[in-house]
């Protein structure tokens, strides 16, 4: 049986696959979805199981759905769950990240390295119509002062790690070994197994 992994985002997507190699991996995009789940939940772990339930309902497969995002220790964990849509709901799409990076970065550009504390957490459920397994993974870093590299996706290019790098200057091993992804992933891969 197949494991439905409730995303479109590909590069969420190709992240995922990588990490879980050796698990027969479907998404939304081979399904045809058309599936559109509310996020509105008032933490990762609410919108991670929303989607994770609303999936599998509709589609009886055993479904993994992530939900992430930065939290900014200056801003009591702002954007946190609004991560992808502080700017609003037009523009909460992939296309849109630049842009919300510039945002992130004006708004900061006169704070020390200090103030500039972030966490980029990850909450996976999984669902099989039984019961939840709920994997988190996090990581430490900086707000960058400015966007850097051109690898990743979404917040990549501004979330500075303790040697400096962004998370888009590490090739995509580089990241998958320390990503919260990674960590969350494998955390509810124990779980599963066993
Ligand atoms: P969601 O978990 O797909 O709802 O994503 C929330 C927001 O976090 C979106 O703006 C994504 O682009 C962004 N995001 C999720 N995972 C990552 C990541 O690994 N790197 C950078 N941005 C991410």
């Amino acid at each position: 049986m197949p494991i439905l992994v409730a995303s479109t985002n590909l590069g969420k997507i190709q992240e995922i696959q990588e990490i879980l190699c050796e698990w027969d991996i479907i998404t939304l995009n081979d399904i045809k979805n058309t599936i559109q789940v509310i996020e509105n939940g008032k933490t990762f772990e609410e919108n991670a199981k929303k989607k994770a339930k609303e999936i599998y309902e509709k589609t009886q497969i055993p479904c993994l759905a992530d939900d992430s995002g930065i939290c900014i220790k200056q801003y009591n964990g702002w954007p946190g769950v609004e991560t992808a849509r502080f700017l609003g709901e037009n523009k909460a799409t992939n296309s849109y990240a630049k842009e919300r990076n510039q945002y992130i970065l004006n708004k900061m550009k006169h704070l020390n390295k200090k103030e500039r504390q972030v966490d980029n957490v990850t909450v996976i459920a999984y669902y099989d119509g039984k019961e939840f397994k709920i994997g988190r993974g996090t990581l430490s870093g900086y707000i960058a002062n400015t966007a850097r590299g051109n690898n990743g996706f979404g917040f990549d290019e501004i979330f500075e790690l303790e040697d400096g790098r962004t998370l888009a200057e590490l090739t995509k091993e580089e990241k998958n070994i320390i990503s919260s992804r990674k960590k969350a992933l494998e955390n509810i891969k124990r779980q599963i197994n066993g």
